[in-house]
């Protein structure tokens, strides 16, 4: 039997920083799906929100508040800013290579909805990559890769471990403290921007527990990704684009989000995805035009998107991009406390995007969520570290699960298409009803574990959308 006295699921921002900052007498386990850079910080385009200084802390606060729509836990906020500039002073203490300008400055962009520059960024448009390179390159703790979390050791309210697949077989891996961070929840929805191993199965297996999730209904469209290549993540093309001068436009080159909001491409991004969404369904096309860049600047700054848009064809900044909005980031979660503490539970934690700590509220301000990983999983080991020492060692007899079953790739997909088409950008009742009958009886045939892992994460977001009856932040419904 194994113990350790950690247990990290999920090995992006929010699980390898909380390892980071675990003393090194501590055992640790990392545990991560195959392979290990396939995770949405490895995606993550623009960068990481901070407050420039501490001048900038209430218009972060503010900015951040704004954008969630007045459901923001103001306290998770006021917390995310004020230790924001700490974060970001010991990622470049440790040497992580953000990037500046000639004489060394820090470079601060803006994007939507920011009222200032204040976006950190590493290799151009690269954050992501670079910081789960560097995260990893720092870690100590030991990492298995390959493995699939499928249950939650919990006896009354505590937690004792989980048990993996790995390799075929079922484990089961004891801990004294459960720190979840396993990402959002991408691959529920037909069309998103997400790593493909993301499939919200800790937030399933939190709902078959009777753990609280909170604001599942507040799911974020990104606006501007190019959805025409094959491969279930499609490609996103940063809000820093926008931020640095793109425009969107439609096929006779007009900028027609001026017609919903006056901010244009720099209205928040619900409002933008709508906009889009609506444009297209009356018969339009929508393009990100980069016309204001010129080439040398493109490629500097964003030599992913250059070099990708290169390949597939797309001679940038000259030609223009065609765009969709797509399932981008999840807002809610697993519900916690400003420590990261799973309500109602004893020595588990819930960090980055799979927990609900409030900062996003209806609607969360881009590039706060890298940094709600940093922050909040720093807090959650935190409070760790000053956990009594009353946990007691409990042996569970094994179960194995049967992951997946005959027929369950079509269901797979019929949940994908119900998510993407009724449960969407724009909703409504009677659509939102037809889901919840889907997923309904979807949940009652002969399904494997990972299925139904999924089913209840989509009927966890149908409910909370069916719940809210008002359009608020992400949440938009009409009609009947
Ligand atoms: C294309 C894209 C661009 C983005 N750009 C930005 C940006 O510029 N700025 C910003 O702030 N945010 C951005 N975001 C959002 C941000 O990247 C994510 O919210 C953040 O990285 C989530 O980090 P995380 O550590 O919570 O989860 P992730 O980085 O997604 O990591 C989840 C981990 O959990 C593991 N896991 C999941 N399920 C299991 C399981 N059952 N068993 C074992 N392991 C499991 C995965 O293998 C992975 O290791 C972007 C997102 C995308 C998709």
């Amino acid at each position: 039997m194994k113990l350790y006295d950690y247990i990290i699921v999920g090995a992006g921002v929010a699980g390898l920083y909380a390892a980071l900052n675990i003393p090194s007498s501590k055992s640790v386990l990392i545990l991560s799906k195959d392979p290990l850079w396939e995770c949405n910080t490895f995606y993550a385009q623009g960068g990481i929100a901070t407050a420039t200084d501490e001048a900038d802390i209430p218009s972060h606060i503010e900015d951040t508040l704004k954008a969630g729509a007045g459901l923001c836990d103001k306290e998770a906020v006021e917390i995310l800013s004020r230790n924001s500039i700490s974060v970001v002073e010991d990622l470049i203490n440790r040497g992580f290579p953000f990037d500046r300008d000639a004489d060394g400055n820090l470079l601060f962009t803006k994007e939507a909805a920011h009222s200032k520059p204040r976006i950190l960024h590493a290799g151009g448009d690269a954050t992501g990559r670079e910081l789960h390179k560097f995260l990893l390159s720092q870690t100590r703790a030991k990492v298995l890769e390959g493995v699939i979390v499928v249950d939650l050791l919990i006896e009354g309210d505590t937690i004792y471990g989980v048990t993996i697949r790995q390799g075929g077989k079922q484990t089961q891996l004891y801990a004294r403290c459960v720190i979840i961070a396993s990402g959002g929840v991408g691959s529920l929805y037909e069309y998103h921007t997400n790593a493909k191993k993301i499939s919200a199965d800790l937030q399933g297996l939190a709902a078959l527990k009777g753990l609280q999730l909170m604001d599942m209904e507040f799911t974020q469209f990104h606006p501007t990704v190019f959805v025409y290549n094959k491969r279930a993540r499609k490609l996103l093309l940063t809000e820093a684009l926008r931020g640095e001068g793109a425009t969107i436009v439609d096929e006779e080159g007009r900028r027609f989000l001026l017609d919903y909001d006056e901010r244009g491409e720099l209205a928040s991004r619900d409002i933008v995805s709508r906009a889009i969404y609506r444009h297209q369904k009356e018969g339009h096309q929508a393009y990100l035009d980069f016309s204001n860049f010129t080439e040398e600047f493109f490629k500097k700054r964003f030599p992913t998107i250059y070099r990708n848009f290169q390949n597939l064809g797309y001679d940038v900044p000259r030609q223009r991009v065609p765009i969709s909005p797509a399932f981008h980031f999840m807002m809610g979660g697993i519900a916690t406390d400003t420590w990261g503490r799973v309500y109602g539970m004893r020595n588990l934690y819930a960090v980055g995007e799979v927990a609900r700590t409030g900062v996003h509220g209806a609607n969360r301000l881009a590039s706060n969520s890298l940094l709600e990983g940093l922050v909040f999983s720093k807090r959650a080991v935190e409070d760790s570290l000053m956990l009594g020492n009353d946990w007691k060692m409990r042996e569970f007899s094994p179960k194995q699960f049967i992951l997946t079953k005959s027929g369950d790739k079509q269901r797979k997909q019929l949940l994908r298409k119900t998510m993407w088409e009724k449960v969407g950008i724009i909703r409504r009742r009677s659509e939102l009803q037809e889901a919840l009958q889907i997923v309904t009886d979807m949940e009652k045939e002969d399904i494997g574990h990972l299925l139904r892992l999924r089913i209840a994460s989509a009927k966890s977001i149908i409910e909370a959308a069916l719940a809210r009856k008002k359009s608020i932040g992400a949440h938009y419904i009409e009609g009947e």
